[in-house]
């Protein structure tokens, strides 16, 4: 058996999680990237993607915003999953209260240079850093050695690194965070508005299909977007900027919803 396959558990402002799954032999690694979901949550999710809480190998922790942290320590304990994110998450998380006394806490966390990759059974973690209002914020591709899955929510503005990064991917997920005449005619606060359009908030529609459209190869064949706002965007919106870079059908371009995620995308 081998395979390379990932799935979201739930992606937005209220909670995000995603899995990712290499299989090999008789081995199977399997990651999840942030757990902003309570430990019913987490569980009744990937009940709903065939998975068991105790088969996760680990979760890698973009930051520390509650929407990606927020469950990570009590299902870590729950289940025994190792934890791995960068000095700056671990401080900013007060993780059990301790501040940066990592070995007093009942669960493993491991510290990462957001430069260097390092590998987790048979999944490779290459961490990358991203602009965002958060302490040392990173974001990953995974890969098992030949195809690579790209993760990015959560920054501000695309960068030449982040972009090297994702060049070459097989599949993105990829932060659709709002439209920008939505947000600006939205109901937010004007502090709320800034802060979100931000260098150091999130991606809207037209700056994720510009990135996408530089890092785009022929080789690209799932594309989903995640981390819509429900107050500042759409699926509908967000999947025609996407496709629109793409020159592809609209319907190709997936949703990583707050309440569904998605199901399970087989790469190769
Ligand atoms: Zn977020
Ligand atoms: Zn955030």
């Amino acid at each position: 058996m081998s395979g390379f396959r990932f799935a979201s558990l739930g992606s937005g402002s209220e909670g995000n999680a995603l899995v990712a799954e290499v299989a090999e032999g008789t081995g199977v690694t399997r990651l999840m990237i942030d757990c902003g979901f309570g430990i019913r949550e987490c569980e009744r999710r990937l009940q709903r993607l065939g998975l068991d809480p105790g088969g996760i190998s680990g979760i890698l922790v973009t930051h520390e915003h509650g929407d990606h942290i927020g469950g990570v320590e009590r299902v870590a304990r729950k289940h025994g999953i190792p934890v791995w994110m960068t000095y700056g998450t671990f401080v900013a998380s007060n993780l059990g209260g301790i501040g940066t006394y990592k070995d007093a806490l009942d669960i493993t966390v491991h510290l990462i240079d957001h430069h260097e990759p390092f590998c987790v059974g048979g999944i490779e973690v290459h961490p990358f850093p991203v602009p965002h209002d958060a302490r040392e914020p990173a974001q990953f591709v995974l890969s098992d050695g030949a195809r690579r899955l790209g993760v990015l929510t959560d920054l501000g503005a695309s960068t030449p690194h982040v972009e090297a990064m994702l060049a070459g991917a097989d599949a993105l997920v990829l932060e659709c965070n709002h439209d920008g005449e939505m947000l600006q005619n939205g109901p937010y606060p004007a502090r709320l508005k800034a802060r979100v359009g931000g260098s150091h908030g999130h991606l809207d529609n037209a700056q994720a299909a510009a990135l996408l459209a530089r890092v785009a190869h022929a080789g690209l064949s799932h594309v989903l977007a995640a981390h819509l706002s429900r107050q500042n965007n759409t699926p509908a919106l967000a999947r025609l900027a996407l496709a629109t870079a793409l020159g592809c059908e609209a319907d190709w371009i997936g949703i990583a919803d707050q309440d569904e995620g998605f199901g399970w995308r087989t790469l190769g």
